[in-house]
Parts: structure tokens; sequence; C-alpha cells
């Protein structure tokens, strides 16, 4: 992990602001804002987004705004809005009273525009979506203008207010900047700033016939709101210009910078919402907060933690170089943070009967810590019986010498509990071991051997007299190949085996209690999370959020 200074080196938008403000003692207060757009669930990249605009408003007393940038509304609804603030709040920022949609400044953009179009800045094309296209050119070839290009203003303003009226069709028109149809940046070739869309929108509902485009909408709104560094991804490097060209030919109430940084694509995943949207139409996954979904509210119910979300937004820095991360970066700060506050227990997920002959047909309780390093999280008393029940991994019959779990004849520790030796091995018609006899050492209470010998291995067990039933849910990475984000047949790498449920696993009677949404930590199983939605005292539901790497790296090196 990095320290705070190495974190403040990787972020190098920061150090713009910082300089920004020393080079400058009149610089305004610092202002940034989260845009997103309200057609999906928020993902880890955009976790990413929130961290920097609403961490570099916070460290340098400004103020981050969030701004829906709601301009398609054929894809846009207001469930998305309030999953969208939900998840910022939940990931602990606050934009105050600041809540803003670029729907609020549509009369705004729409004089602005008006005013482009008496400057002689802007045009009334009427070429189709198609000739547009066509007129605009490719990488290596020009553009050509539009026969429209240089149409009265007065008559470019008449049509206009049409647009607005809804007296065409859409495609008839649109409003075009009139910028360089030569230029080597594609997007300053008389960008399309306005189109008729008859559609009803979330919030100003039919108000509207004709909508902005995203880099016209963007730009004004950042002015509007005086939005000192209006930081987004490097897709939008090449718009600049456009950015500028739009702020600086206009009266804006103030003058926003544009600044970009690398979007973050997690291994294993997909990241861009029209495919998260597919997994979730499609039926590859239970819903947009699938605790196998690499959306915010999908890292919630994995058990995921605001902290350890912006932990990782620390960890992997701002740059602009292209960053893929291993989501193995992300199990890891959990983890960590985990290991640090999850309660331990015990739980057994595929279990196999063990019988201890020589135990009286009683039950009693032993004392278990709750945290073996942390004394002030207390104990709690764990019943143990004659029958036990022991992960069925746990047993091998014809054990190699490294094998430090159970096998016939040799001895284990069961956790806070005593010795065992595996005296006899009951198997079905098909030859499957079904049960264990075993005998126990009663003088090795605790799980110390009274005379000092060496017992290295120790196992997790729960006793029958305490089995509670719980389901658990053992998810794994959502692709099988570490880039699944290409263009076609990304379907396929979907990892069909990324969720397992196993029903019938064994609890601890004490987490029966555990409320909905708490991580525990499985003895030597790993991080689960009762789940928020499905888990009761009834039926208990958890969900396998990491491994315990440490123990699976022992256990495959036992193996
Ligand atoms: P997607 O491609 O997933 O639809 P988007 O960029 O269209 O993402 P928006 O809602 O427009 O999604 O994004 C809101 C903000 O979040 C933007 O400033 C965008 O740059 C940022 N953002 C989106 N995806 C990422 C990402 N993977 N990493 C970092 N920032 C991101
Ligand atoms: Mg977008």
């Amino acid at each position: 992990m990095k320290d705070e200074k190495q974190v403040a080196n990787t972020n190098f938008i920061r150090k713009i602001v910082e300089t920004d403000l020393h080079e400058n003692p009149d610089f305004p207060k610092i202002m940034t804002r989260f845009p997103p757009e309200p057609n999906g669930y928020l993902h880890i990249g955009h976790a990413k987004s929130i961290c920097l605009n609403f961490g570099l408003a916070e460290e340098f007393k400004g103020l981050c705004n969030l701004r829906f940038d709601d301009t398609n509304p054929e894809k846009e609804n207001t469930e998305y809005v309030e999953s969208i603030k939900n998840d910022v709040r939940w990931l602990g920022f606050d934009w105050g009273e600041r809540l803003y949609f670029a729907s609020d400044y549509f009369t705004d953009l729409y004089n602005f525009a008006v005013e482009l179009i008496k400057k002689d800045k802007a045009y009334v094309d009427g070429l189709s979506g198609e000739e547009i296209q066509e007129y605009r050119g490719t990488l290596t070839q020009p553009g050509k203008e539009s026969p429209w290009r240089n149409r009265a203003t007065q008559e470019s303003l008449d049509l206009f207010v049409g647009m607005k009226n809804g007296d065409f069709e859409e495609g008839k028109y649109v409003l075009r900047a009139k910028i360089d149809m030569g230029s080597p940046n594609i997007n300053m070739r008389d960008p399309v700033l306005y189109r008729i869309r008859q559609a009803h929108h979330h919030r100003t509902a039919d108000k509207w016939k004709i909508y902005p485009m995203y880099d016209y909408a963007h730009c004004l709104s950042d002015a509007i709101e005086h939005i000192t560094h209006s930081v987004c991804t490097l897709e939008f490097e090449d718009h600049r210009p456009l950015y500028d060209w739009i702020i600086d030919n206009l009266d804006t109430p103030s003058r926003p910078h544009q600044y970009e940084f690398s979007r973050l694509n997690l291994d294993y995943s997909v990241i861009s919402k029209r495919k998260l949207i597919a997994l979730v139409n499609e039926g590859f996954v239970n819903g947009w907060d699938d605790p196998r979904m690499p959306t915010i509210s999908g890292l919630r119910r994995r058990g995921y933690t605001p902290s350890s979300i912006r932990k990782f937004c620390d960890v992997i820095g701002v740059t602009k170089n292209d960053t893929r991360i291993d989501p193995v970066v992300l199990e890891t700060v959990l983890r960590d943070e985990l290991g640090d506050t999850a309660q331990r227990a015990m739980a057994v997920i595929n279990p196999l009967k063990v019988v201890i002959e020589n135990y009286p047909d009683s039950t009693e309780d032993l004392d278990a810590m709750n945290h073996p390093q942390k004394q002030e999280m207390g104990t709690r008393k764990i019943p143990f019986s004659k029958t036990i029940y022991i992960e069925h991994d746990d047993f091998m019959e014809d054990a190699p010498r490294k094998f430090f779990r159970l096998s016939l004849g040799r001895e284990v520790r069961l956790k806070y509990a005593y010795l065992i030796t595996c005296t006899d091995v009951i198997k079905n018609e098909q030859g499957e071991v079904t049960e264990l006899r075993c005998s126990y050492d009663p003088e090795s209470r605790g799980g110390n051997a009274p005379d000092g010998r060496k017992v290295k291995g120790t196992i997790h067990w729960v006793a029958e007299s305490a089995e509670v039933h719980a389901e658990m849910r053992l998810y794994d990475r959502m692709f099988k190949t570490a880039f699944p984000d290409k263009e076609d047949n990304w379907r396929d790498d979907f990892n069909q085996e990324s969720a397992v449920i196993m029903k019938n696993c064994l609890i601890e009677p004490s987490l029966k209690q555990v409320e909905k949404g708490k991580s525990i930590q499985f003895e030597r199983l790993g991080y689960f999370c009762a789940d928020s939605i499905d888990h009761s005292s009834e039926s208990p539901v958890f969900n396998r959020i990491v491994t315990l790497r440490d123990t699976w790296a022992k256990v495959s090196k036992e193996k």
C-alpha cells in the first residue's frame, strides 16, 4: 500500500490545482462537479471520478456539485437518478444544496445558441444525418462544407425557433457550429449543437423538442456553475478544442478548463454502462446490484465498504496512462480492512459428519476469540458436542505426508476445542466418504496437547447441537478472461461459474443474529457478508466477498 505522499504524487490533477492556487492569489474557489448521465447505475470507474472530483474540492476547500448530464431523454430515467444519488452519498460524499441537472439550463443553453447564430458562429443545417456523416470527411481527408453553411443569419434564427417549437420532424434540421470543415480535428468540423427529438424527458416532460448535444451542454453547464476544473476522462481530450471554442465565443458567466485523466478498467470485468445494461437485460446477472457486478450497488451488496472503495481509488492514482487494474488490488484493499474490523466465526460450507466416540452425550460451551489480535472485540461461546461437522475438503483418505488436516490415523486440532484423531471412515455404496469416527483427547481442551506433542493442522467445525443451515453464495470473477472488453462476442467470455450457490451450509448459532449487510470472517474460508436483501435469522444468506488469500496460498501448497 502506498502512503499518503505517494498517493498525492500519483494524482497529476491535484498538482494542477495546487499550482493554480499557488501561482494566482486571485484564483477563485475551487469548483468541481461529478457529471453522470442518468442512463444506468454507477460503476467502479465512476467511483474513481467521484473520489477525484469530491476529493479535490474537499482538499482545496472548494465545492463539488452533483450534476446530471440529462441531455438524452430516450435513455434516461429517474430510477437511475435516484440510484446515483444514493451511491454517491453511500460513498461518503455530500453535494449539499448543489444538485443540478443540465436540463435546468435548457433555456440558458438555448439563448446561448441564439447568441452563436447571431454572431454567425452557428447555422441551421438541412443535410440529413447520413449526409452530415459523409460530408464530415475522415482522419486523412478534410470535410466538405454544407450547402446551408452560409444561409442568412435571420433564416437560421427563424428555423431554430421553428425547431424549438416542434414545427419539424426529427432529422429535418440540426444546429451546427460554424468552425472549420478542414480542421485536422474532426470534432471541429462544424459539430452538431442541437438536434430535434420528439421525446419525453424525465424532468422537462414534453416542453422541449430540441436537445443540446453533450459537447455543447457540458462546457456551458460548467461555465454556468463556475466550475474551475472540469475533470473528465481521456476520450474527451480531442473534444477540448471544441469545449474551449464554445466558451471563448460566448459571453459566459465563468471560464472553466477541462482536464483529462485515464479511465479505470478492471480486468475480468466490463465497465461500460452499455455492456452492464446488456448483462442485466439479458439475464447474465440478477440485476444491477448482483454481487458480481462492478457497479457501486453490486460491490455494496457483495460486502465492499465505502472506505475500501475510496482507498482503492487512492491507491490506483490518477494518470493519463491507459490503466487496467487487476481485481486483486481491489480485493487486497478490502481484505486489509476487514482483516482489521471483521469479527471471526466458524461456518462449514460442505459439511462432513464426524462422530467423536469417546465424547460424552452432552454439550459444552467453549470460548472463542472474536478477533485473534483484538482482545477488545471480546469472546463468544460456541457449543461443542459428540457429533460435529467439518469441511469435506479437510479430510483426505490417502493423504500425502504434508497434508496437515484430517486423515485416517492422524491427529488434528479443532479450533478452540480439542485434538481429535480419526479412527474410522464410513462410506456409502458409491464409495464416497459420508462420515468419520474419531476419538478426542479430553486433556486437550482449548486445543493444546497436555504433553506438548506437536499437532500441526488446525481445522474449523460446527457442532451438530448448534447446526443452523445457511446459504452461501460463492462469487468468482464475472469473466473468464482478463480483457473481455472487446466489441464482439464479449459475452462468450462470461464466467458461467461466477456464482456458485451452496445450500445447507452450517454456521455457528451466534451468526443467526447477524444483521443484514454485516461482514464476518469465516475462519479459513474468507470474508462473507450477510446479504442485504435475502438474509434473515430464519434463513441466513451470506455472500463471499473475498477469500483469505493466505489460507488459499497455504492450502494449494499443501496440496
Ligand atoms: P460509460 O462509458 O460507462 O457509459 P460514461 O463516461 O458514459 O461511462 P457518464 O455517466 O457520462 O458515464 O460518466 C460520468 C463521469 O464519470 C464522467 O466524468 C466520466 O468521465 C466518468 N467516468 C465514467 N467511466 C469512468 C471510468 N471507467 N473511469 C473513470 N471515470 C469514469
Ligand atoms: Mg456518457
